[in-house]
């Protein structure tokens, strides 16, 4: 995956965003130009993989249709999907039109009813925006371009929790992705409302999934992998610097997003070339070998603590020790998932294979081992024939 950064300005002041850059700098045609021709050199595979990423990157939207333009012309024979990170303000139908028609998946960061929404997504210049943006994703949602609605949950907002979710779905918008504020810190209060508010949601969602009604949640279908896999304890961290990079304004390049405002992680430039082993040695340097907060968790195959090494390390030190909120985190959604999948196990042959049914292909394709729970469940489903 090579992500481009168009910008590192925002239109928004969000108090939740972790971008901290000290001056910002902003990508020319030529540059853009520079940076395509890099990426299609550096890599030869046949499926290329690019996100467009800010900041806002609809700050600069007119090098989106430069460079799909530019792709389409010079790189036809290779297949390219895009993707894109947006506050949705600044959408419109022309760029919705061609994200229909280009192979897009548009992650739209929206915090759900507006009460929640206003309390933390602000816009830089004090406009509230919040029914342009909600009108945007209604068009994105029925453009048909694929989408994600990426809800941060901030202490602040988790008392808005169910409440944002049945907004969302009510709306149609049926692909939900809760993602902790990176600085989360739950206090005991709000880690029991959390706890109740994840419930209700769960609640809610076997509801709608018992009348047809079935949604998707990532903090729930994606974790359903966990649990239904045997990974041999594999515990793995994601590919930074080497199967994804960052691509800065200026064409410098980063292993990870998190740490794109501190140009000691610098791994290569587009005019030059990436150091993969620079990569490597930047992760070995924040591993942290005297404590291995996970080794015994009795939830490690569950929880995705470790996927992202870099959020860790903005947050610990190291890369190899999630936060505390991390682990309250995971600890609140692991009965929760259980339970749903118990719920589903329990059903019959059809509505099983509806729930789990591309889970199960997906395992075939990818020859992954069951675990007992999952080797149960299949067994269910082959019984009732579906
Ligand atoms: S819209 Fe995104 S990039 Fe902009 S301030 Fe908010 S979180 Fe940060
Ligand atoms: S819950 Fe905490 S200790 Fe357990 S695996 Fe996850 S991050 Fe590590």
């Amino acid at each position: 995956m090579y992500t481009i950064y168009l910008t590192t300005k925002c239109n928004f002041i969000c108090s939740y965003c972790y971008e901290n850059y000290n001056h910002h700098i902003e990508l020319n045609e030529n540059r853009l130009i520079d940076i395509i021709r890099f990426i299609f050199k550096y890599d030869k595979s046949q499926k290329i993989l690019i996100d467009f990423m800010g900041g806002e990157p609809l700050l600069k939207k007119e090098l989106i249709f430069m460079a799909l333009d530019y792709i389409a012309k010079n790189y036809p024979e290779r297949e390219v999907k895009y993707y894109m990170t947006t506050n949705c303000s600044l959408l419109d139908s022309s760029l919705i039109e061609l994200t229909k028609n280009n192979n897009f998946t548009l992650r739209l960061s929206f915090d759900g009813c507006k009460e929640a929404h206003e309390l933390n997504r602000v816009t830089a210049n004090g406009e509230c925006s919040y029914d342009k943006i909600f009108e945007n994703i209604i068009k994105v949602r029925d453009s048909g371009t694929p989408y994600s609605v990426r809800m941060t949950i901030a202490e602040n907002t988790i008392p808005f929790l169910y409440e944002n979710v049945v907004f969302l779905h009510e709306n149609g918008l049926d692909y939900i992705c809760m993602i902790p504020d990176v600085y989360m810190e739950f206090s005991k209060k709000s880690l029991e409302v959390f706890k109740s508010q994840v419930e209700s949601v769960a609640h809610y969602y076997i509801h709608e999934y018992n009348n047809g009604r079935k949604f998707s949640i990532d903090q729930f279908d994606g974790k359903f992998f966990s649990l239904l896999c045997d990974y041999g304890n594999c515990f793995s961290m994601c590919d930074a610097g080497i199967g994804s990079i960052k691509i800065m304004p200026d064409g410098s390049i980063y292993p990870c997003g998190f740490l794109t405002d501190n140009t000691q992680y610098i791994i290569g430039t587009i005019d030059e070339a990436v150091d993969v082993n620079r990569a490597k040695k930047i992760a070995v340097s924040l591993y942290n070998k005297q404590d291995n907060k996970c080794a015994e968790c009795k939830i490690k195959d569950f929880c995705h603590g470790m996927k992202c090494g870099y959020m860790n390390y903005i947050r610990t030190g190291s890369i190899n020790i999630p936060a505390d909120s991390t682990c309250e985190y995971e600890h609140v959604f692991y009965p929760v998932v259980k339970k749903i999948l118990n719920h589903f196990s329990s059903q019959n042959g059809e509505k099983l294979y509806q729930a789990l049914g591309k889970h199960y292909e997906y395992i075939n394709i990818s020859h992954l081992k069951l675990s007992s729970l999952g080797s149960e469940i299949k067994t269910a489903i082959n019984r009732q024939g579906a």
